[in-house]
């Protein structure tokens, strides 16, 4: 449906449900995004995915986002990760505003302060688990920083891996490991630069229900213990009602579920 304001730049002032910072971003909250917009080109023609999507993520959520194939959920994961810009619209995290960062400093961010998962895990086949799971520290360092510290890194690599239940696959590769297996992997992987926000684009997409239960497992208690905030996008809305809340992309918006929904 369209308003006529479709393409608008001028975002009209938009009710606040949380006090504001100075900056205007809503307090209290990790990630924010407002009115975003996303379009990808198909010949002449722009096909807009995302047409202005309000979203507010508190700090220690756990948020799931369900939403039809090609509802654009992993459009918005990848804007909020700023692994992607958008058209249109702002996203800030913890009150400061990321989507315009120069590259140097997206990179930075991604590094340290965000975590990523996805359905397809994304392991160097190369590398063993333990490997794997130190990749971003060596990239996220010097490589005298790294060797320097390769002990303490290398005794939090292992940390996570026990603490994900893989501390007897260390020195596997990924091809010797199972998708559930490959998935923990991924998830420690996430984790070992201490990130505050999590983003999981379909982390149990792949997997049969019991090993996705298992990673949700995962997910759910690294949420309450280590009060890590958690973005997971899926299709499935069995997997989503284990979050704290659910929104829909319908659209190209992001509307409220209900959990008797
Ligand atoms: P979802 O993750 O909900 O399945 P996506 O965000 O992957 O949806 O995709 C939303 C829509 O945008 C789809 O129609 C898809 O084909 C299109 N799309 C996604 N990425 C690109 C791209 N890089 N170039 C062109 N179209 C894309
Ligand atoms: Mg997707």
């Amino acid at each position: 449906m369209s308003n006529g304001l479709e393409g608008s730049t001028t975002a009209a002032p938009r009710p606040r449900t949380m006090s504001q910072n100075a900056a205007g971003w809503s307090r209290g909250c990790q990630i924010e995004a407002v009115n975003l917009k996303k379009s990808y080109r198909k010949g002449l023609v722009d096909i807009p995915v995302l047409r202005g999507v309000d979203l507010v993520v508190q700090q220690g959520e756990f948020l799931a986002i369900i939403g039809q194939s090609g509802s654009g959920k992993s459009t918005l994961l990848h804007l909020l990760g700023t692994l992607d810009a958008p058209d249109g619209g702002t996203i800030a995290f913890n009150g400061r505003r990321i989507d315009n960062l120069p590259g140097s400093d997206r990179d930075a961010l991604r590094n340290r302060s965000f975590g990523m998962i996805f359905q397809f895990y994304h392991l160097m086949p190369e590398l063993t688990t333990l490997e794997n799971v130190l990749a971003p520290l060596m990239i996220g360092e010097s490589a005298w920083g790294f060797f320097r510290r390769r002990r303490r890194h290398r005794s939090t690599a292992e940390r996570l891996l026990e603490l994900v239940g893989l501390g007897h696959r260390m020195n596997h590769l990924p091809r010797e490991l199972s998708g559930g297996e490959m998935q923990r992997a991924a998830i420690a992987r996430a984790l070992v630069a201490r990130p505050e926000l999590l983003l999981a684009d379909e982390p149990t997409g792949n997997l049969d229900q019991k090993t996705g239960a298992e990673i949700l497992q995962i997910l759910r208690s690294l949420n309450r213990q280590e009060k890590l905030t958690i973005v997971m996008v899926t299709h499935d809305p069995a997997i989503a009602r284990q979050a704290d809340r659910t929104v829909r992309l319908v659209d190209g918006r992001v509307e409220t579920v209900n959990s008797d929904d």
